[in-house]
């Protein structure tokens, strides 16, 4: 018998093994279905386009080019593969790398634009047709912007998170009871947070005295009135009025109810000087420039106003599988922050660098996706007017939404 020099293993950490295995298996099987996902034929016929994919894909936009009197269909999911004959109304195709994607360019032999489209149920095609118009009615269509087209609905969306580690739900500090959520049982839900609340007012605007905790909520409540509008996804908001939650019970909520998604609403401010344009944070112990690292001190103080003990949950983040989570958990917050972008920078007035990352208290749950938005600055007047216009908030609003809809599909294709 050979000298055992060191202890056998026990069942115990064996597991325990097996468990971060299972859990780095299942990070890296989790990358996005388009790291590999091909256009696999376009069909031009009269005037009907079918593009079709060799694997499933959640969204693609197509918009009129008026000045090279093109059809443009982006996929950001797929990349380029075989060319297409042209025919019919288009009289050239092409398909141009575009970041992780590809634009699909179809020359038009004279003015048209897409009457109607959709993806095959299973998200491995996508079905244009294209309709002759009138130069005046092309231009308006090229005026209108993108339109866009996605796979799924979320009705197939299962509850129960996809994470091989569920981690503790603290119970919480004083009682706060859960908000109502609103929605079909089967979509994914979505948390919305008014940022600030009862005796913390947030920003106040010096000249009109605007405060932020009264734009963040009606700014909630529009984005959880167009959201429900869709159908596709349930809402519940940490408040719907004015109310003090200390900054865990905001993400608490949302981590009890098995949120989906996070999104915490807030307005930015400066002293002096005229800063304008809404930006978006995601979390990250490091900030990503000096603003960042201003703007997380502000609104970390959020907890110091009432004089709530800020003690750390220490315990909470102690372990190498909830820093894997937390690490998943930190991308898919980063592919929403840009989708927010991408969705919001052709309707709301938006800063230069949008996606900034800082270590803001109420993005810190490690399992759920969480985004910090800054809609705009409250100490500009140009912003606050619109901040606090109807016509602000359905446009930041249908930007959230947009957002959340390709988000969903894109974790449902990626699945
Ligand atoms: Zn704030």
């Amino acid at each position: 018998m050979a000298f055992r020099w060191t202890r056998a293993p026990s069942a115990r950490q064996g597991r325990r093994v097996f468990a971060v295995f299972a859990l780095i298996a299942g990070w890296l099987t989790s990358a996005p279905a388009w790291a590999e996902t091909a256009i696999r034929s376009v069909a031009v016929d009269g005037g009907r386009i079918v593009i079709r994919f060799d694997g499933r894909v959640a969204d693609a936009t197509g918009m009129v080019l008026a000045g090279s009197r093109q059809i443009a269909v982006d996929v950001a999911e797929a990349l380029p593969g075989a060319d297409a004959a042209a025919g019919g109304l288009i009289s050239g195709v092409r398909q141009l790398r575009q970041g992780d994607g590809t634009r699909l360019l179809f020359d038009l032999a004279g003015p048209a634009v897409i009457g109607d489209g959709g993806f095959g149920a299973d998200g491995h095609s996508l079905t244009l047709s294209v309709t002759p118009v009138s130069a005046a009615r092309f231009a308006a269509a090229a005026a209108a912007g993108p339109v866009s087209f996605m796979a799924f609905d979320f009705g197939s969306w299962s509850t129960k998170p996809r994470y091989k580690l569920s981690i503790p739900v603290p119970p919480p500090a004083r009682g706060v009871a859960l908000p109502q959520v609103r929605g079909d049982d089967s979509r994914p839900l979505v948390v919305i947070d008014a940022g600030h609340g009862g005796v913390d007012p947030g920003a106040i605007n010096p000249d009109t005295g605007l405060r932020e905790k009264d734009v963040t909520l009606r700014i909630a409540q529009a984005i959880r009135d167009e959201l429900l509008a869709t159908g596709r996804v349930r809402v519940a908001l940490t408040r719907d009025d004015d109310r003090y939650l200390v900054l865990r019970e905001r993400y608490g909520i949302a981590r009890r109810l098995k949120a989906n998604l996070f999104i915490s609403i807030h307005c930015d401010s400066v002293g002096s000087g005229d800063a304008s344009g809404a930006s978006v944070y995601t979390l990250s112990e490091v900030a990503s420039d000096k603003e960042a690292a201003r703007l997380a001190t502000r609104e970390n103080k959020a907890d110091v106003i009432s004089g709530v003990n800020l003690g750390e949950a220490g315990a909470d983040v102690s372990s190498i599988l909830i820093d894997l989570t937390q690490r998943e958990t930190m991308n898919t917050s980063a592919s929403f922050a840009r989708l927010l972008g991408r969705e919001a920078k052709p309707l709301i007035p938006t800063k230069p660098v949008f996606h900034r990352m800082a270590s803001l208290m109420v993005l810190k749950a490690p399992d759920m996706p969480s985004i910090l938005f800054e809609t705009g600055y409250i100490s500009n007047p140009g912003d606050a007017a619109f901040l606090d216009s109807r016509d602000g908030r359905e446009k930041i609003a249908e930007s959230v939404t947009k957002a959340v809809e390709v988000h969903f599909a894109r974790q449902l294709a990626s699945r």
